[in-house]
C-alpha cells in the first residue's frame, strides 16, 4: 500500500545505463526511475535510439509507431519512430532516426549535437502526444534535454501536455550546448521571441540551450542542496550563476545515491571476503591483507591504508595530494591510487609508486574489480575535490565500511559529516579551503584517531556503514518534489 497519490513521470535525458553511459548522468537515468516505481511513481524514460546501444537491447525493443515531425525554420520534416522496451516497471521509449543517432558515441562535436538534440527535445514531447501519454511531470536532465520546457510552453502550448510541470536537473553545468543564434533558431525552429536575454540569448550572438531551459523550466534541481547554492556563485556557475541567482526561488539540491545492489559488501563477488556491519572491523581485516598481496605491498594489516578512486583530473584536486603525499609516507601508511586521466597525474603517480616501493601503489587504469577492493580493503578514501557537484565515491566508500576524508564543497559537504572528537559523532575528515595543508591536516586527524584511539575509529567505521546512502531517500525528495508542482 502506498501512502501518497500516484503521479505519472516522463524523464527525458540523452543516456541512460545499461544502454549507454558516459557519465554520472547515465547512473542516475537508470537508478532514480526504479526507484520512483517503488514510491508509487509512473515512470517512463524517454531516449535517443543510438546505433551504440547493445544488441541484446535492441532486439527486445518492439515498434510502437512513426510519424514526420516538422523540425526545421524553413518545414523541413524528419521521420520519428518509438520503439519500446520494459524492465522492472519502467518503460523504456527509444526515439528512432538514423540521420541523428547512427554515430559510434552519443556526443560527436557541436555542429552535429546541436541539430541532433534540437530533434530530440521535440521528438520526445511530439511522442508523449503521438503515444496520448500525458504525464504529471516531465523531468528534463542536462543541456541535451533543455529545450523541452522551451517546446512545451511555445510550440506545444496548445496540446494537452501542456498540462504537464517540468524540471531541469542539472548534472553538469560545464556543457551548455551553446551555438550562434541562427543556428538553433534554424535547427529548432522555435519562436524569435525565446531569444531573448532572459531566455536562450547570450553574449547577444550566442543561443543557449540550458540557459533557455531554466528560464522556461517549473523547477531546477541540482545533484547537493551545497552545489545549488554554489553554483550561484562566478567561481562555479560557469558563466550561468547571475541567471542562476535570479532563479533561486525555484532551484533546490537533492543528493544522488548509489546503486545498493551492485555495491553491498555482503553479496559483492569481486571481494575476497564478503562483510557487513556486524563483522566488518575483523573482515575489512582480511580485505586489507588481499589488497596488499594483489598489489604488491608489504602486507600488514595494522598499516594504515589510504585508496584513492578517481579521474585524474584537475577537478578531483589531485595537486593538493601531489604536493604533500611524501609528507603522507611515514612508515605506518600506505596509498593505493586507481585512475586514468591527465598524463601530468598518471606520471606522477607512477613517479611516486617508484620512489615508495611497497608502499605506495598506482594503478593507472580503469578497473571496476579493483575499484571493489579498494573500497573494501582501504581504512580510508580521499577526496579532495576542487568542486564536486555530487560524488559517488564518497557515498560507496562508507557504505563499505571506509572513511572518507573530504574537501567541503557540493555533495561532500552534504553527505560527509565531520568528526567530532568531544561528541564522538560524525563520518570522516574534511577540510574547506583548497589548500595542500589543511589536507595534509586532514589525513593527519584521521591518522592520530586511527593510531590512537582506535576504539573511536571502529565506531565510526560501523556508523558510515549505518548511513543510508540509497536512492531510496533521493527518491523520495524528487517524488516530494513532484508532489509540490502538481
Ligand atoms: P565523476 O562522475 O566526477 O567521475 P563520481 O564520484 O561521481 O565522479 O563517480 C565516479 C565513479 O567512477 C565511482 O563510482 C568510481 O568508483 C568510479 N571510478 C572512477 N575511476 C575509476 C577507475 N579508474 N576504475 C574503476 N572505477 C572508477
Amino acid at each position: 500500500m502506498y501512502s501518497t497519490p500516484r503521479r505519472s513521470v516522463a524523464f527525458i535525458g540523452s543516456e541512460c545505463y545499461p544502454f549507454v553511459k558516459t557519465g554520472g548522468l547515465g547512473d542516475v537515468m537508470y537508478a532514480l526511475p526504479r526507484a520512483l516505481v517503488r514510491q508509487n511513481c509512473d515512470v517512463k524514460v524517454i531516449l535517443p535510439r543510438y546505433k551504440c546501444i547493445p544488441w541484446e537491447y535492441q532486439e527486445k525493443m518492439v515498434y510502437r509507431g512513426a510519424f514526420q515531425m516538422d523540425l526545421c525554420a524553413d518545414g523541413r520534416s524528419f521521420y520519428v519512430g518509438i520503439m519500446e522496451y520494459v524492465r522492472d516497471g519502467v518503460v523504456y521509449d527509444f526515439i528512432d532516426n538514423e540521420e541523428f543517432f547512427s554515430w559510434g558515441s552519443p556526443y560527436t562535436n557541436l555542429v552535429d549535437d546541436i541539430p541532433k538534440f534540437c530533434y530530440f527535445a521535440k521528438a520526445a514531447l511530439a511522442a508523449l502526444n503521438y503515444l496520448d501519454w500525458i504525464p504529471n511531470v516531465i523531468h528534463c536532465h542536462d543541456w541535451q534535454a533543455a529545450l523541452v520546457p522551451v517546446y512545451l510552453r511555445t510550440l506545444f502550448a496548445d496540446t494537452r501536455l501542456n498540462s504537464a510541470k517540468t524540471i531541469l536537473t542539472i548534472h553538469n553545468l560545464k556543457f551548455q550546448g551553446v551555438y550562434n543564434i541562427p543556428t538553433v533558431k534554424y535547427w529548432s525552429g522555435l519562436p524569435d521571441y525565446v531569444f531573448n536575454k532572459d531566455a536562450l540569448t547570450v553574449n547577444w550572438l550566442d543561443a543557449n540551450m540550458f540557459k533557455g531551459g531554466l528560464t522556461y523550466s517549473n523547477a531546477i534541481t541540482t545533484v547537493s542542496p551545497t552545489y545549488a547554492w554554489e553554483i550561484q556563485t562566478p567561481e562555479y556557475g560557469e558563466t550561468l550563476d547571475a541567471h542562476l541567482r535570479y532563479h533561486a526561488g525555484k532551484l533546490r539540491g537533492i543528493v544522488n545515491g548509489i546503486d545498493c545492489e551492485t555495491w553491498d559488501p555482503w553479496t559483492d563477488s569481486r571481494l575476497p571476503v564478503n562483510y557487513d556491519i556486524t563483522n566488518v572491523l575483523d573482515r575489512k581485516k582480511e580485505n586489507k591483507r588481499a589488497l596488499q598481496e594483489e598489489l604488491g605491498l608489504f602486507q600488514d594489516d595494522g598499516k594504515f591504508v589510504i585508496g584513492l578512486i578517481s579521474r585524474l583530473t584537475d577537478q578531483k584536486g589531485l595537486d593538493l595530494l601531489n604536493a604533500i603525499l611524501p609528507q603522507v609516507i611515514d612508515g605506518n601508511t600506505q596509498v593505493v591510487v586507481l585512475g586514468t586521466g591527465d598524463k601530468v597525474y598518471e606520471d606522477s603517480f607512477r613517479y611516486y609508486e617508484n620512489a615508495y616501493k611497497g608502499t605506495v601503489c598506482s594503478n593507472i587504469m580503469y578497473d571496476e574489480t579493483r575499484a571493489h577492493r579498494i573500497y573494501a580493503g582501504a581504512d580510508a578514501l580521499l577526496v579532495p575535490s576542487r568542486f564536486e557537484p555530487c560524488g559517488l565515491t564518497q557515498l560507496t566508500a562508507m557504505h563499505y565500511g571506509t572513511v572518507p576524508i573530504v574537501r567541503e564543497t557540493g555533495g561532500l559537504k552534504d553527505t560527509v559529516e565531520p568528526y567530532n572528537q568531544f561528541a564522538n559523532t560524525g563520518n570522516g575528515f574534511t577540510f574547506d579551503r583548497y589548500d595542500a595543508g589543511l589536507l595534509l591536516d586532514a589525513i593527519n586527524r584521521a591518522k592520530t584517531l586511527y593510531f590512537t584511539n582506535r576504539w573511536c575509529w571502529d565506531e565510526m567505521v560501523q556508523r558510515d556503514m549505518d548511513k543510508d546512502v540509497s536512492w531510496d531517500r533521493s527518491a523520495q525528495q524528487y517524488r516530494d518534489l513532484y508532489l509540490e508542482l502538481t
